[in-house]
């Protein structure tokens, strides 16, 4: 059973967020997806809200489990018998902190290797942090994100 890890903070997740776990789903027989809440960045959506979002939009898809996870991402893989960890690569502004973050892992545990995934194209500019703010800006970002996650956009910048 090949397992893998995709953690990140999916605040909210995008179709580029998508397009690397449909390539990864094509190579593992178990893909997990960690959300975490991030120490630098402050969230727009709870970790629950980030969990039934994601939940919602790959129910279909049986190799996909969702967890919520707060500490080292070297430990949650320990605990879930994991030594891959997954990460997007979008542009050349990705490399450096992605480098760091995977030698950092790979130091602490030696058995963990962060695999690379780059996204189509069309991803390539999306970010979360983005599909935020042009949300909060008056602007449509119906081609970068689910319909169910469009929604919860619109409705935290109705209620703010
Ligand atoms: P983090 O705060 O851990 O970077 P993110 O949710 O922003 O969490 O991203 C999780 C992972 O997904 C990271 O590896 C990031 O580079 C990748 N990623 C984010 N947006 C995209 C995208 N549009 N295409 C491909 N990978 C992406």
């Amino acid at each position: 059973m090949r397992r893998a890890i995709y953690p990140g903070s999916f605040d909210p997740i995008t179709n580029g967020h998508l397009d690397i776990i449909d390539r990864a789903t094509m190579i593992f027989d178990e893909l997990i997806i960690a959300i975490t809440s991030s120490t630098s960045k402050k969230g727009m959506f709870s970790l629950d809200e980030r969990l039934s979002m994601i939940e919602s939009i790959v129910e279909d898809n049986k190799k996909i489990k969702v967890i919520i996870f707060e500490g080292l991402l070297i430990d949650f893989a320990k605990n879930y018998q994991s030594s891959i960890i997954i990460r997007g690569l979008r542009v050349l502004s990705d490399f450096e902190y992605e480098f760091k973050m995977a030698l950092m892992n790979r130091s602490l545990d030696s058995n963990i290797n962060t695999l690379f995934m780059m996204p189509h194209e069309k991803y390539t500019h999306i970010s979360s942090s983005l599909v935020k703010e042009v949300t909060l800006l008056g602007g449509n970002v119906s081609q970068y994100v689910p319909q169910i996650v469009q929604n919860k956009l619109l409705q935290k910048v109705k209620n703010n």
